[in-house]
């Protein structure tokens, strides 16, 4: 029987990075995956969907193209060719993993793991075996979850993963749930021309994000033509004859939409069937696999990671998460991971992007706080490129200029986010930022001119 210091069960972006570390720190990784290396994220999330959304803003400029100064006509969209190119990148990076796994002389053993003891593991596929183990890693991830009444069949109602192969580009979409998923897919067949519903549960699109930051991607949304329902709860989503009828209730009436396709976006629920957790007495809560502070299940030797473990279910959450495991177990007592620094990044247009407390969250957390903003119609460079929607904010402690929370909408927001996070993560003041020189013109200026703001001193507005 071959025998590993570090066995982990699955291959994204928590999986595959905690492979690399161990290999790095010296120990003999083997690495199971029952599909292709990279998981969801390369190959049913992140990056496929980024390729596509990227296409989509580049249709919306070419759509526009009279007012950049060009003349097109008969401009047509080869549908086949859109999804094809998406695929192309996913597999690119999938390939990329299998390299990286080489690399690092990582075994890959293709199938499905299941723990027999904790230092013993059943991998089942073309060739099954069992391995000795002295740590495992569970890196299983997450698939998505859906809502009582709601029938996904995976043509007409479906989940992000079909969402990213339609064979054809639907008349209209439902979808359900303005989360993360939902809005980069309303945006993306929006862009193209589909007629698009959506309908939220809570108050508002996008839940979790700034007030400020909702209400111009709400009104965003709706310039471009889509239908937003809030305070709308789906209560049913049925596949028609060539289409489905998606019904909600809000204010005490009950609705229905129909439309070609309808989507189901309302969250994840964690992989952790079929792994023999229960036998082994690992505990798992309401779906997730419970870990503490250091990402250690309720049995000695066998840690878990990422959207297995629960919300919040990013890939570079996982990835973090991965190290810190690994880094644990060859004794080198890690930093404890820092939830209130790690940023979210949604990529529809406009970008939104985010770190730490919303004002209303570092509000209501007894804080005294003060508020700096700037809008992006007075940044050069996004006057210069034509993208003037959007805006900085950064929430910090009034008195010593902590910064609590910062909401990137518009431009590139998902890049700016990283100078916000390195602030919040360093203990760096809203003044520091202030006085560090951003390059002229640079949309991150948008950033050094919001931290002027918060100290009255903004130059631009
Ligand atoms: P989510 O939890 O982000 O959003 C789900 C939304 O569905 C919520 O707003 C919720 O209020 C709503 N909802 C729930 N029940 C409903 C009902 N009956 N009717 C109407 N609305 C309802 O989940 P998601 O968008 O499916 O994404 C899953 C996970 O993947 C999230 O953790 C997300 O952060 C992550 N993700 C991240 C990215 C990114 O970083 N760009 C992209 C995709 C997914």
């Amino acid at each position: 029987m071959e025998s590993y210091d570090l066995t982990v069960i699955g291959s994204g972006p928590g999986g595959y990075v905690s492979a690399i570390r161990a290999a790095q720190l010296g120990m003999r990784v083997a690495i199971v995956e029952r599909d292709r290396l990279g998981g969801v994220c390369l190959n049913w999330g992140c990056i496929p969907t980024k390729a596509l959304l990227r296409i989509a803003e580049q249709y919306d400029f070419l759509r526009d193209s009279a007012r950049w100064g060009f003349k097109l006509s008969g401009l047509e969209v080869d549908w086949s060719q859109v999804i094809a190119r998406s695929r192309e990148a996913a597999d690119k990076l999938s390939r990329g993993v299998t390299s990286l796994m080489k690399k690092n002389k990582i075994t890959v053993i293709p199938g499905e793991g299941r723990l027999l003891g904790p230092q013993r593991i059943a991998v089942k596929g073309e060739k099954s075996q069992e391995i000795g183990t002295r740590h495992v890693i569970i890196a299983t991830g997450a698939r998505a979850s859906t809502i009582p009444g709601v029938e996904v069949d995976g043509k007409r109602v479906i989940t992000s993963k079909e969402a990213m192969i339609l064979p054809e580009l639907p008349r209209s979409l439902t979808v359900i749930g303005a989360g993360a998923i939902g809005l980069e897919f309303a945006y993306f067949y929006s862009a193209f021309g589909t007629e698009v519903t959506i309908l939220e549960y809570m108050d508002k699109v996008l839940p979790t994000g700034d007030d400020d930051v909702c209400a111009l991607l709400a009104k965003s949304f709706k310039k471009r033509g889509m239908k937003i329902h809030t305070s709308a709860r789906v209560k049913e989503a049925v596949p028609l004859e060539g289409g489905t009828r998606t019904t909600f209730e809000k204010d005490g009436k009950s609705t229905s939409v129909e439309a070609d396709v309808t989507l189901v976006a309302v969250g994840v629920k964690g992989n952790v069937e079929g792994l023999g957790l229960e036998d082994m007495g690992v505990e798992v809560e309401r779906g997730f696999i419970k870990v503490d502070d250091d990402m250690r299940t309720s049995i000695g030797g066998i840690y878990a990671i990422g959207d297995v473990c629960g919300p919040p279910a990013l890939a570079h959450v996982a990835s973090a998460e991965g190290v810190h495991a690994v880094e644990h177990m060859a004794g080198k007592d890690p930093k404890p991971l820092d939830y209130s620094s790690m940023p979210a990044c949604i990529y529809c247009h406009p970008q939104v992007a985010s770190v730490g407390m919303t004002e209303k969250e570092a509000r209501e957390g007894g804080r005294e706080v003060k508020v700096g903003r700037f809008p992006y119609l007075a940044n050069g460079k996004a006057v210069a490129v034509g993208d003037t929607e959007g805006f900085v904010k950064i929430i910090a402690d009034a008195r010593f200029g902590e910064i609590l929370g910062a909401h990137v909408i518009g431009s590139e927001a998902t890049e700016l986010i990283a100078e916000l996070g390195l602030a919040k993560a360093s203990e760096i003041t809203v003044e520091d930022i202030h006085r560090t020189v951003h390059s002229h013109p640079t949309l991150s200026e948008s950033v050094m001119e919001a931290a002027a703001d918060w100290e009255g001193a903004a130059i631009q507005i």
